[in-house]
């Protein structure tokens, strides 16, 4: 039987007990990154986070019951507007940011589909494309369509708000606040300023794809469509996590849940939504125009991603975190230190339940660092740092790591090392002193201990 997990659901604004619909398939979504540009630390925030829970639902349920799955947007005006601009296809451009995307979330320890799908059995981890789902969006749109809760105007298939009674039910937003803040612009198509687009005419340039309910012109997919589409695709109608930043609640998973269960008929989308709080950079709301807009990659030229890593999940996910240097800078710290203790020790078989229970109450990360701040055995606290996708190395792979990264020469250093030692035993202090200054400026930095010269890269 596994430890309780409990979770804070946006849906019922409180922290409950988990209880999946089948606790031998746990299945879990995220709303990914829209892929026009290079991917923000704040971006980092939902990606790290779902992916520690993912960790623990895997350590809680088995490996082979927990299914998850990360969308990725490649279909958007951004996207069309970045590859006009650049002069690339518009599959060149997401195909681009994706794959750096993917280098920058592997170097912040995050699960990868190669790191726990196993042939010929379901994946685990899924990360589907809008566009490879264009099929499952359309049948969505026309079932909308015949339930009556869409209706077709002017080469648009929207989603008639008002028809479904309990639309609102996530936001809690009162209904004249929402049409309050569609009613700039309506578009002269729409029934209610509410009803969205599920579907709408391309413009020259655009991708297009054939379009349901009959409609001649080739179009292309609203926004929210696709993760109703993906989800039901990859983990069914009804599943039970469902996740994204706090910026997402409205309109886009209201919207979600109102697409999905006004097709399928179904009382819930996902049972449970988590929504990480916003990441600002010192102090300040990250924008292109304060001039403090960070990207994983800027973040990963100064600091190994396990350090980015650590510094993010020192904050609980659902507060807003502020991302400064000084915090990048316990976190490396920290991560010396511990590597300190576990050097090349192995990971104990069970995880301190030490660690193990503040993550369960919500994720309570900042809880279960300081519990591994606590351990001194080194097995436990690699054991609970790993559960966390953290001291993933050995001490000496790290160093060995190290040493490459820094492009220095072993052979070199070793020769040097000797000439220092044999300028010692002639009580050479001036020449030993040439030699250890040589190694410095090179990035090595030596010791001299009871047994001998050690060196490593210099900090
Ligand atoms: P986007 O590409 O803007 O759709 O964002 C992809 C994911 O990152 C979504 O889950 C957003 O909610 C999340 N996100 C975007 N900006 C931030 C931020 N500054 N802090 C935390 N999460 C964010
Ligand atoms: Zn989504």
């Amino acid at each position: 039987m596994a430890p309780m997990l409990r979770l804070y659901n946006t849906l019922t604004r409180q922290k409950a007990p988990f209880a999946p619909i089948d606790p031998s398939h746990v299945r879990m979504y995220a709303c990914g990154p829209t892929v026009y540009d290079a991917a923000h630390i704040g971006n980092a925030r939902p990606i790290i986070v779902f992916d520690l829970l993912f960790r623990l639902l895997r350590h809680l349920y088995g490996p082979a019951h927990v299914t998850y799955a990360r969308n990725v947007t490649d279909v958007d005006d951004k996207i069309n507007a970045r590859a006009a601009e650049r002069g690339i296809t518009i599959r060149a451009l997401t195909d681009g940011t994706l794959k750096a995307f993917h280098a920058d979330i592997r170097d912040l320890g995050v699960l990868m589909p190669e790191d726990v799908n196993v042939a010929g059995a379901r994946p685990r981890l899924v990360e589907p494309r809008a566009t490879d789902h264009i099929a499952e969006m359309v049948a969505i749109i026309e079932g909308l369509v015949r339930a009556g809760h869409a209706y077709v105007a002017a080469g648009h298939v929207l989603f008639d708000v008002p028809s479904m009674p309990d639309y609102g039910g996530l936001s809690k937003r009162p209904l004249d606040e929402m049409e309050a803040g569609a009613r700039v612009e309506v578009a002269p198509y729409k029934r209610s300023a509410l009803d969205f687009v599920l579907w709408k005419p391309s413009k020259p340039g655009e991708p297009s794809w054939p379009s349901p309910c009959g409609l001649a012109e080739p179009g292309r997919p609203g926004w929210h469509i696709e993760c109703s589409a993906m989800s039901w695709k990859h983990l069914g109608q009804t599943f039970d996590i469902h996740a994204g930043g706090i910026d997402l609640i409205f309109p886009h998973h209201e919207n979600e849940v109102a697409q999905s269960r006004c097709c399928f008929g179904t009382d819930v989308m996902a049972h449970v939504w988590l929504h990480n709080g916003f990441l600002q950079v010192e102090g300040e709301k990250m924008s292109k125009s304060l001039g403090n807009f960070i990207t994983i990659r800027d973040v990963l030229k100064d600091w190994p991603g396990e350090v980015a890593r650590l510094a993010m999940l020192r904050t609980h996910y659902r507060q807003p975190i502020d991302w400064t240097l000084r915090g990048l800078e316990e976190a490396a710290r920290t991560l010396e230190r511990w590597y300190g203790i576990v050097g090349d020790a192995a990971p104990a078989e069970a995880v301190p339940v030490s660690v193990l229970d503040p993550l369960t109450d919500d994720l309570n990360t900042a809880a279960a660092l300081a519990e591994l701040h606590r351990l001194d055995d080194p097995a436990a606290l690699k054991a609970g740092a790993n559960l966390m996708g953290l001291l993933g190395q050995t001490q000496s792979a790290r160093a060995q790591g190290s040493i490459a990264a820094a492009g220095l020469d072993v052979a070199r250093i070793e020769a040097l090392i000797e000439a220092r030692r044999a300028a010692r035993a002639a009580k050479d202090w001036a020449a030993s002193d040439r030699v250890r200054d040589e190694l410095l400026a090179m990035g090595v930095a030596v010791k001299d201990g009871k047994d001998g010269t050690t060196w490593s890269v210099a900090p």
